[in-house]
């Protein structure tokens, strides 16, 4: 299969120093393997959306010489397709409606899900709706799940008790979650290798199960560094990141290329430092590959 990367940005906000970091490693991974690199706008959680932003960080990532491939697709257009993945995942016995309201899984749950940091569903609706109304569409989701990392190696979750049947859609107000979002979109676009931002790491499990489910291809996953704010947690709009700013592209991505472990290219173009950093990317995969 032919190398396509992406970068799936969500518009809830300017590119910070962060995300540049992960739009920067899948550029240079996409071209280091002579590649198609996509961008995806991922504004599916419309309440989070920001007006503006999504072309705002496409005028940012052109301004740092970051230029897709194809024209970008935008998530907020591509409920279709999600419909029709949900309903095959029904058909198959893989999704069903849920009516459990946060407080009815609070009392299922009882102290258990103090366990594990997130709330794990404890499966109630998997024998029925009895009598509720539905509230969401949820995920079978058994199994443990192991995958290979490019950077941080093997990883394992076991997602049915670590994350419990997870929800694919609200029904309230119809929006679709981000796992069935990513994984219907990255298969359609023929999306090989995901390279993202470590934070989202924690989330590849209940996205490959949902592409065996789907019986689509599970691409490969590197995950980057996160850049930390003064707080030690990861850098976002809530910790004080600064829009990136578009008047030293090349310092811009200097910084983003030092927390990629790549060395301090200097020159006075953005597409002058890009061709320096193809090499050197090429030489970091390397060396993740055999430590
Ligand atoms: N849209 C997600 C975010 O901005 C990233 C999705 C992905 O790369 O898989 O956090």
């Amino acid at each position: 299969m032919a190398y396509c990367g992406r970068f799936a940005p969500s518009p809830t906000g300017p590119l910070h120093a962060g995300s540049l970091v992960a739009a920067l490693a899948s550029w240079l991974d996409a071209r280091a393997h002579a590649g198609t690199w996509l961008v995806r706008i991922e504004d599916v959680d419309t309440p989070r959306c920001v007006a503006g932003a999504a072309e705002r960080i496409l005028a940012q990532l052109v301004a740092c010489g970051l230029v897709p491939d194809e024209v970008p697709w935008v998530q907020s257009g591509r409920g279709d397709a999600y419909a029709g993945a949900l309903q095959q995942l029904r058909a198959a016995g893989f999704a069903y409606p849920c009516g459990c309201t946060r407080k009815d899984i609070d009392r299922a749950l009882g102290q258990r899900h103090q366990r594990f940091s997130q709330r794990v569903y404890p499966g109630t609706c998997r024998r029925g709706l009895q009598g509720k109304p539905k509230r969401a569409m949820r995920l079978l989701a058994d199994g443990v799940v192991q995958w290979q990392d490019r950077r941080l190696g093997a990883q394992q979750q076991d997602v049915g008790a670590q994350v419990g049947d997870f929800v694919l859609q609200r029904s309230v107000d119809g929006l679709w979650a981000y796992q069935l979002a990513v994984v219907v979109d990255d298969a359609a676009q023929g999306i090989t290798h995901v390279v993202r931002g470590e934070d989202l790491a924690d989330n590849t499990a209940r996205q490959i199960l949902l592409q065996r489910a789907l019986g689509v291809h599970t691409p490969s996953y590197l995950h980057t560094p996160l850049v930390l704010a003064a707080d030690g947690h990861k850098l976002s709009k809530q910790n004080g990141a600064l829009p990136l700013s578009l008047t030293e592209p090349v310092a811009a991505l200097r910084s983003a290329a030092a927390v990629l472990g790549l060395p301090d290219l200097r020159a006075s173009a953005p597409a002058d430092w890009l061709a320096q950093a193809v090499p050197s990317w090429a030489g970091i995969i390397r060396a993740f590959a055999n430590p």
